[in-house]
């Protein structure tokens, strides 16, 4: 595990801060009632004068309660005031003349109770009752009017005393457990946190163990603390004591003096052009040499500074040491070679025939000395491809040795096997050759992995950070390119974060921090990505959002605008209630080929429109997306206040059968908009059903509509029409459906032969058991179904069978081009057909002309809806249709 580094230590709020504030009242309340207690006894009561001084002890044990509490000795505090408070008043109870009026003993205790459980004020209400009770009796005494009460013997004051004790604790019980309860509620919220630190525990454990095994170690160097911090391994490398912290100057220290100024320019070369950076270098360990090779790469702030500096070392000394004493001398070469702790061997440069090889040869790759001898690499095919053993031969030729060259072999068991060449040519018996050292770096490899894996994750909230964010953006832009989708990037900036820091200091805002990483988290999707890109900085990624623009656009609008919701609740800093809000930016990517810092400079640009907008809101970076989101909105609100204000009104569009007669009619919504005149329901009810206003305004419709019926009922010539009301899939799919319309009914007296409800099909494929007990509930009553746009879903003739309709309704759009399209024609044929074999009428809407009605009427459609009898009309005028058809 890499170290940490010191922001991240865990705040534990489950801290005994409000007792010290406790203790501190305690002492306040005793200097302060010890002073007024002396002042009256001398100056009101004769009698006392002489026990006005009392009280000093009192003051005294006060005083050196306070005097250790500022010593930072909460436990010495509290012993000393209450031992000390013992005593004084142990002294005043022999020196007063024994147990006197015990039963007062309690009411201090209900008065803290009091302000403990309940509240300050109720401690306030409390005391002030109590001091008038006492004042009342004074005056009682004065006066003589309180009740004479006999001497009691001292056992029984004792015993009184015991009780008030007995009692006293049980009080005390009481308080301790709830305020341990309100601990444990304090502490359940930081569960979580605590969860996600035992998961870092358990992944830190295991890569100490990995980082031991391959001999590699990790740090982190914090730029702005000056601070280095070791992994265990990078310890036991750097020759340190565990848990060692360096800084640049203790780092540099760490190498011979004749080695600091290379090592110096090597990490200014490197941070300058914040590239890798890779080194060999020696370090000094108690006098003696060893090398070490380090990797580290760089993280950058916004603005392109170093942040910090994630690095491995590695130990090498063992290869350094054998590639040393090979070169010290030809005649040590061939005991080296063999003594090598690495795998080492010689072999022709042009095709790579072994010449020589060392033992270790078999415990890495399987191959024993004398399998290799003659053979060459492709032999045994130890190369990924011959390709790649032929660059790194080319590259050699040029460079004379290579160092680390970093590839994969292949076992002879067939495995593959990360490894790190290190090859020189040299001469051998009058050949050109390379003497190669390879160290199998399979472990090592995995533990830098798991290294990189820290460098993705915020260390805070263990949220993705910006590298990681960026990663994902990256292949959320290749996905939505190729399934069309959008994404929505949305940028949350909270609002006057610096002053909480301020003033509360860096504590609370990790807190608020750590805080807002939840809340985010729990407002998005499993695919959604939350990130933390530093600072009040939070970005969140939206996934799969619709191929529509508008839609995806209100799609992400519905989560920016929970997230506002979320992140505008109070949050619970144990001492007080803090309140904060977010700026939030939103724009969509997915739209066209972009490289991956435009979505997220837009989303920025947006986050400032949102700020300079006064805070606390939500803006889109397109303008156009922004207006259409707005009318959206603006839709949402007139809805809920045309609901509030009735601003519905219902048309009748009359339906007749093949005479010609009324049968009845369909009712339609139209919506008398103040400003914008009639609106379509095409364009509201979509809104309503979003949001859910389509559940008040369709109770209303069905009462409006069932009241008519009723109207109907007693005048000859409209009691046998039939309406027929739209009902849509969230109103049916509420639980209490049934009795809501069957209380429509009742409420308005109305008959349920003549109600008519429209489903359409889409509403019907889930939960099919559901709806088939709803329809019959109804169906008992009398009420009648008619499917709706029937033709456009994708209805199932099994369930269709199954579902106790009474009609199908045609679709208009079959009926629009059923005299030149022979595709409409035979759908509507088919309509009519299947009707007719399910025992059911059918009806054809939106008949136009005579031409479509006749075709139809001839294929056995027996009843018409559409213009060619009549456009949908005021209830006036549909009643003056039915009188001229009758
Ligand atoms: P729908 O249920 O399919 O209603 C039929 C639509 O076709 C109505 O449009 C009607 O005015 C129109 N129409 C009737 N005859 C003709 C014709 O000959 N030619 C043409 N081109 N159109 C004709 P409207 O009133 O605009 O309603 C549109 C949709 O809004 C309705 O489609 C229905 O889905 C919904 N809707 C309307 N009123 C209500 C309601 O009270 N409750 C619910 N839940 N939905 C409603
Ligand atoms: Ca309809
Ligand atoms: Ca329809």
């Amino acid at each position: 595990m890499a170290p940490h580094t010191g922001d991240e230590e865990a705040y534990n709020p489950v801290t005994w801060e409000p007792s010290i504030a406790f203790v501190k009242y305690a002492i306040w309340a005793i200097l302060v009632s010890s002073v007024l207690v002396s002042l009256t006894m001398y100056h009101m009561v004769p009698t006392m004068k002489d026990r006005a001084s009392w009280t000093v002890p009192m003051v005294l044990v006060a005083l050196a309660g306070w005097y250790l509490l500022r010593r930072g000795n909460l436990q010495a505090a509290i012993g000393v005031l209450a031992i000390g408070m013992w005593a004084c008043v142990a002294a005043m109870v022999i020196l007063g003349g024994g147990l006197s009026a015990p039963a007062h003993y309690i009411f201090p205790l209900i008065i803290f109770m009091m302000g403990w459980l309940v509240s300050t004020k109720a401690a306030v209400v409390t005391a002030g009752l109590t001091s008038g009770l006492t004042i009342a009796v004074i005056m009682m005494g004065e006066r003589g009017t309180l009740p004479e009460s006999p001497v009691s013997p001292p056992a029984l004051q004792g015993l009184i005393q015991i009780c008030v004790f007995v009692t006293s604790t049980v009080l005390v019980h009481s308080l301790v457990r709830a305020y341990k309860k309100r601990l444990m509620e304090v502490h359940a919220t930081n569960i979580g946190f605590a969860q996600r630190t035992r998961d870092l525990e358990i992944a830190k454990a295991e890569l100490h163990q990995a980082q031991a095994q391959a001999k590699v170690g990790s740090w982190i160097y914090t730029v702005a603390t000056d601070t280095m911090q070791l992994s265990d391994e990078a310890c036991r490398i750097f020759g340190q004591p565990i848990g060692t912290t360096l800084n640049r100057e203790t780092y540099l220290e760490l190498s011979p003096p004749e080695d600091r100024e290379a090592l110096q320019i090597n990490w200014r070369n490197a941070s300058e052009s914040q590239s890798i950076f890779e080194d060999e270098h020696r370090v000094l360990v108690n006098g003696a040499i060893f090398w070490v090779r380090q990797r580290a790469e760089f993280e950058l702030a916004r603005d392109g500074s170093i942040t910090r500096v994630f690095g491995i070392a590695q130990d090498i000394n063992e290869r350094k040491l054998a590639e040393l004493s090979l070169r010290q001398s030809e005649k040590k070469f061939a005991t080296a070679f063999q003594s090598s702790p690495v795998a080492a061997s010689i072999a022709t440069l042009q095709e790579g025939r072994f010449v020589e090889a060392n033992d270790k040869y078999e415990r890495d790759f399987g191959w024993a000395r004398d399998e290799l001898i003659g053979r060459t690499t492709g032999d045994i095919n130890l190369w990924p491809s011959p390709d790649v053993r032929e660059q790194w031969a080319v590259a050699l030729q040029a460079h004379g040795s290579i160092v680390d060259y970093e590839t994969t072999w292949i076992h002879k068991n067939g495995e593959r096997r990360s490894v790190s060449i290190s090859g020189e040519i040299i001469d051998y018996a009058s050949t050109p050759c390379i003497l190669a050292y390879i160290t199998d770096i399979t472990e090592r490899k995995a533990a830098e992995e798991q290294i990189q894996s820290l460098a993705f994750f915020d260390s805070l909230t263990s949220l993705p950070n910006r590298r990681l964010l960026m990663n994902r953006l990256e292949q959320a832009l290749a996905s939505t390119h190729r399934d069309q989708r959008h994404g929505g990037l949305l940028f949350i900036d909270l609002d006057n974060f610096k002053t909480l820091n301020d003033s509360h200091g860096h504590n609370k805002g990790d807190l608020l921090l750590k805080q807002v990483a939840d809340r985010l988290s729990a407002c998005v999707r499993e695919g959604d990505t939350v990130s933390r890109l530093g600072g009040d900085e939070f970005v969140v990624m939206l996934n799969g959002l619709s191929e529509d623009p508008l839609l995806a656009a209100s799609q992400a609008e519905m989560v920016a605008e929970k997230i506002l919701v979320k992140l505008n609740q109070s949050y619970d800093f144990i001492d007080f209630q803090y309140h904060n809000t977010p700026s939030i930016g939103v724009t969509l990517f997915g739209e066209q080929d972009e490289s991956l810092d435009e979505p997220l400079r837009r989303a920025d640009v947006a986050m400032y429109q949102a700020k300079a907008a006064g805070r606390n809101s939500i803006r889109f970076y397109d303008p156009q997306m922004q207006a259409a989101v707005s009318a959206r909105m603006q839709l949402e609100t007139d809805l809920a206040n045309a609901v509030r204000q009735n601003q519905f009104l219902l048309l009748y569009q009359p339906q007749v059968n093949a005479t010609g007669c009324v049968t009845g009619a369909e009712v339609l919504v139209r919506w008398q908009h103040p400003q914008r005149g009639m609106v379509s329901p095409a364009e509201f009810i979509p809104a309503a059903e979003e949001t859910g206003l389509i559940l008040p305004l369709g109770a209303w419709i069905l009462e409006t509509a069932c009241s008519q019926l009723a109207s109907w009922a007693d005048q000859p010539a409209f009691e046998p029409l039939n309406i027929a009301v739209n009902v849509s899939a969230r109103q049916f799919q509420q639980v209490d459906f049934v009795p809501q319309v069957l209380a429509a009914l009742e409420r308005t007296n109305a008959n349920p032969k003549r109600l008519k409800l429209e489903l359409t099909e889409s509403m019907l494929i889930d939960n099919v058991s559901a709806v088939i007990e709803k329809m019959t509930a109804l169906k008992e009553h009398g009420v009648g179904f008619s499917l709706d746009d029937f033709g456009t879903g994708y209805s199932s003739l099994s369930y269709l069978k199954q579902l106790p309709l009474d009609q199908l309704k045609i679709d208009q759009s079959f009926v629009r081009d059923v005299l030149t399209d022979t595709n409409d024609a035979a759908i509507a044929r088919m309509v009519i057909v299947l009707a007719e074999s399910l025992g059911l009428t059918v009806i054809a809407e939106g008949v136009e002309t005579i031409a479509q009605q006749e075709l139809l009427l001839s294929q056995g459609c027996q009843n018409f809806q559409g213009y060619l009898i009549s456009r949908p009309v005021v209830v006036g005028l549909f009643e003056d249709f039915v009188k001229s058809r009758a």
